[in-house]
């Protein structure tokens, strides 16, 4: 059983007279533990995907598994306890509270769970150990996105969703952020959903989605998966 299931999925948006397809009779399925990675330019329907995946958007036609669970056939309530027991979150935008500590951004995440993870281990596994009590401010962008990763992460999800996980970082940080997902996914088997412009990233996937103009244009599944240390920026 694949861990979600998209059977003829479509999204519509009328605008005025005209139809516009976000996306497109799409069928895909995505195994549990894996680690995906979907690459589209600009408006290829890759947020909108994220957006169905997790809940937050229904689809205009076709169907949404979660373990044979069909999201648009929950109530709201039961979409939020599966948001809130079963998927964490990262952005491009990190999204901490500015006023709270690293150690406090975290236990936001362990509060969502009744069996978080321990937060020191947590703090340990993304390599933020000295920085426990300081704030975002005192943070580069690198140490920011390795708070909200602990942050997703202490409530021990299932899937993690990172829309555009290193899209404001450079390259070298960029890769340790990388590493990190990668350390992890070793550790915990959190199947990782990266949504991405950089072609890059794609080597370190399992399976690789190509988007465009609403369509899955590609699927790859990479026989042997790239260290996120090896990746080099094209
Ligand atoms: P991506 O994440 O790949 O940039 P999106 O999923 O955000 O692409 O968008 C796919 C297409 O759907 C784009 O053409 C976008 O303009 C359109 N779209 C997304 N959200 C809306 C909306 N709320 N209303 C109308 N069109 C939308």
């Amino acid at each position: 059983m694949s861990l979600y299931k998209l059977e003829n999925v479509s999204k519509i948006y009328q605008n005025q007279n005209q139809k516009s397809y976000a996306l497109e009779q799409i069928d895909l399925e995505i195994e549990k533990g894996e680690i995906v990675v979907i690459l589209g330019p600009s408006g290829s329907g890759k947020s909108t995907l994220l957006n169905l995946l997790s809940g937050i958007d229904i689809p205009s036609k076709g169907k949404v598994y979660f373990n044979d669970t069909e999201l648009n056939q929950m109530t709201d309530e039961e979409l939020t306890e599966y948001r809130k027991n079963y998927l964490g979150f990262i952005f491009q935008s990190y999204n901490l509270i500015a006023n709270l500590t690293v150690k406090e951004n975290i236990e936001l995440g362990e509060h969502l769970s009744e069996s978080p993870l321990s937060i020191a281990e947590m703090i340990r596994a993304v390599g933020l150990d000295s920085h426990a009590h300081k704030y975002p401010f005192q943070l580069s962008g690198g140490q920011m996105q390795r708070v909200a990763i602990a942050r997703a992460l202490v409530k021990n999800p299932e899937v993690l969703f990172c829309d555009e996980p290193t899209g404001a970082l450079d390259e070298k940080t960029g890769k340790k952020i990388l590493k990190t997902l990668e350390d992890i996914h070793k550790k915990y088997h959190t199947t990782m959903i990266i949504v991405t412009h950089n072609p890059s990233i794609a080597l370190m996937a399992n399976t690789v989605i190509r988007m465009n103009s609403g369509h899955i244009v590609e699927i790859i599944h990479n026989e042997t998966v790239a260290s996120a240390e090896s990746l080099r920026w094209a």
